[in-house]
């Protein structure tokens, strides 16, 4: 079996045999197949840049791999500033001995995700380093759009009267990788969302640019994001228990590990808070998109609790909800 030795890092001649046969060949476009020191970029107006580094553990998953993964994550936290991202930078830190079909296979997959995702991949860097040194591959990116609406989202801008909406199920992300890690096998195979959202994005903010903010609920879950938001906008966000949708494989699996879908990691899912009279018109833009089939309104922005995440139970009491304590799933994303 063919594997990525170090010299696959080094700078010369299997370097650039790696650039040429498997890079270009997947990720090749005009910007980058120049293999200049940098890339010339053409940017008009603000621009709205991210970056983020990929160790899921394991690189591949049901619903995605590390790839895949690298390009969605990135792509989505660009398009949340109301950004239509254009360019991706990946670099590649590679375990020496990596089987080459599976560095194939992850390339082959972030070249199909920034197709989909309608970005190029305009320079990048690989460094290959001894066995034990990094555990298999690990990839950043950074990403870099350009903003379209006049007023971008952000999480300051929360304001009371606000519904909350969410594009989807919550939590499959978390559970599809805790599930592979730890051998665990559901009557329902659960699969990670992971998706670009910047199409929907658009499409909801060229016909919505009132919407006050737009966030990926990733690391820390739907818990975390809201209260990082109810945080920056000094707010309370109040949500209802009974209409957060979770799919029932997600929360069975959920009580039996003793997690909560509400802190689970998702990567193909966003938070849009907006006007309350534009929810029911958001929804439907959502509901139309195959990555919004099951959006729900799932809760309001209120002013009792300034920086606190209300939970409200369908019996009608409430509790707190604190940003995740500690690391509950580490090499998650
Ligand atoms: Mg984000």
């Amino acid at each position: 079996m063919e594997r990525v030795l170090l010299d696959y890092g080094s700078g010369g001649k299997a370097s650039h045999r790696l650039i040429g046969e498997l890079f270009l060949k997947y990720l090749g476009n005009a910007y980058l197949n120049r293999l200049d020191d940098a890339a010339l970029l053409d940017i008009h107006g603000p621009i709205s840049v991210s970056t983020d580094t990929f160790t899921v553990d394991p690189i591949f998953f049901p619903g995605g791999d590390i790839g895949a993964l690298a390009v969605h994550g990135t792509v989505n936290d660009v398009a949340m500033l109301g950004a239509r991202p254009r360019f991706l930078t990946c670099g590649f830190i590679i375990e020496e001995g990596l089987p080459m079909a599976d560095l194939e296979r992850i390339v082959a997959s972030m070249g199909q995700a920034a197709r989909d995702a309608g970005v190029m991949v305009v320079t990048g860097d690989t460094k290959v380093v001894p066995k034990g040194m990094v555990d298999k591959i690990f990839i950043n990116t950074t990403g870099i759009g350009e903003v379209f609406v006049p007023k971008p989202p952000s999480g300051h801008r929360a304001a009371p009267g606000d519904a909350i909406l969410v594009n989807g199920f919550i939590g499959d992300h978390g559970l599809a990788i805790l599930a592979q890690r730890e051998g665990l096998t559901f009557d329902a195979p659960v699969c990670s969302d992971c998706a670009s959202l910047n199409h929907l994005i658009a499409r909801l903010l060229e016909a919505i640019p009132e919407v006050h903010v737009l966030r990926d609920p990733t690391r820390g879950g739907l818990a975390t994001t809201l209260n990082e938001i109810a945080g920056q906008s000094q707010v309370e966000c109040r949500i209802f228990e009974d209409r957060i949708p979770v799919r029932p494989e997600v929360s069975g699996g959920c009580s039996f590990l003793g997690l909560d879908p509400l802190y689970l990691a998702n990567e193909g899912k966003f938070l849009c808070i907006l006007p309350e009279q534009y929810a029911q018109q958001a929804l439907e833009i959502m509901r139309s998109d195959p990555l919004g089939h099951h959006a729900a309104c799932i809760g309001i922005v209120g002013q009792d609790h300034p920086g606190k995440v209300v939970l409200q139970t369908p019996l009608g009491g409430t509790r707190l909800m604190d940003m995740l304590e500690g690391e509950q799933l580490p090499r998650i994303c």
